[in-house]
């Protein structure tokens, strides 16, 4: 069992800001700080964790002992990165970074373990150990906002393949001949599903000719509208909204079929913000999921909202230090 006093600092890398907080062996979260993200500075993109990690120290010196309490830093980060080295390679909103070694200059700076995952991994493995997973042997959860992450634990591991890059479900094709990702590819379920792209959708119909209050929203530019103004259209009765949001459940649910047939995990966790916004639709998604999936018992797995919502990130690099602590012991 892992110590139940122990604490870890959550670190949340992200390409606009750092956020951080101390975590509990519950994944209970406190003294969160957040600092602006030099993204392309890169010796200002390292001052800002620190100062971050020790913004959450400082905080926790005023309550506690901190140097008996705080056991590891756990950073979550944008990948692609290497978990095994601690390595960031190089994620495309943190251009300062080329094959930088975040875990050797945290190390360096605290002498406590350094733990990174990217950020799909990191709240999954949260979600697992004390969030919407709890309870379940093979989580499979997926973050749904500006892009779709995905991280797939099973009996408190995360699954990272051979080299560190799996779970990329985000990046999986729904449609060969669909639109564009940013990745690259062609019809990924990123690019039905994510944000950015249920508000590309609305759009397109509204510079069509379609009438919707979505248009008033972006106050007349159909360029203003992001996948938000859908959402709360949606909850005003907007036909239009209704649609866009059901249209990207149905392709929420193609993807969830194979992501059953593949995986047969027992758990769907489902987080984000767009994740959020598409809670009124985990029914139809539930109803047409046979469909979509050979499994004859699919409905049976629950499909549920995640326990973390801006802190995920925090709690996923929290989560990291966990499961190695509780290996340790
Ligand atoms: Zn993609």
């Amino acid at each position: 069992m892992a110590n139940p006093d122990a604490v870890f600092i959550g670190v949340d890398v992200g390409g606009t800001k750092v956020a951080a907080g101390l975590v509990n062996s519950a994944g209970e979260i406190s003294h969160h700080t957040r600092v602006p993200m030099p993204a392309n500075d890169s010796p200002g993109a390292l001052a800002a964790v620190i100062s971050a990690i020790d913004l959450v120290g400082k905080a926790t010196d005023e309550n506690h002992r901190r140097e008996s309490l705080i056991s590891a830093i756990g950073i979550c980060a944008p990948g692609p990165l290497n978990p095994h080295t601690g390595v960031i390679v190089n994620p495309p909103n943190l251009p300062a970074w080329r094959n930088f070694p975040l875990a050797a200059e945290i190390t360096k700076v605290y002498k406590l373990p350094v733990h990174i995952d990217n950020d799909g991994n990191a709240a999954a493995l949260a979600e697992a150990l004390w969030g919407a997973g709890r309870g379940y042997r093979n989580v499979f959860c997926t973050t749904i906002g500006t892009g779709i992450g995905t991280g797939i634990v099973c009996n408190r591991r995360i699954y990272h393949g051979r080299t560190g890059a799996a779970g990329e479900g985000g990046h999986t094709t729904i449609d060969y001949r669909g639109p564009r990702c940013g990745c690259g590819k062609l019809g990924c379920i990123e690019a039905h599903a994510a944000g950015p792209y249920i508000a590309r959708r609305a759009a397109e119909r509204i510079r069509a000719g379609e009438r919707s209050v979505i248009l008033d929203y972006a106050e007349g530019c159909p360029d203003r509208i992001t996948s938000e103004m859908v959402g709360r259209a949606y909850l005003a009765g907007d036909p239009l909204a209704k649609q866009v949001l059901e249209q990207t459940a149905e392709y929420l649910t193609i993807w969830i079929g194979n992501i059953i047939d593949l995986l047969e995990p027992d758990v769907i966790i489902v987080g984000g913000g767009a994740g959020a916004m598409l809670q009124p639709f985990f029914q139809q998604i539930h109803n047409r999921l046979p469909t979509w999936c050979i499994n004859s018992q699919c409905q049976e797995i629950p499909l549920v909202p995640a326990h973390y919502g801006a802190d995920a990130g925090i709690a996923g690099g929290a989560a990291l230090c966990e499961v190695t602590t509780s290996a340790n012991l």
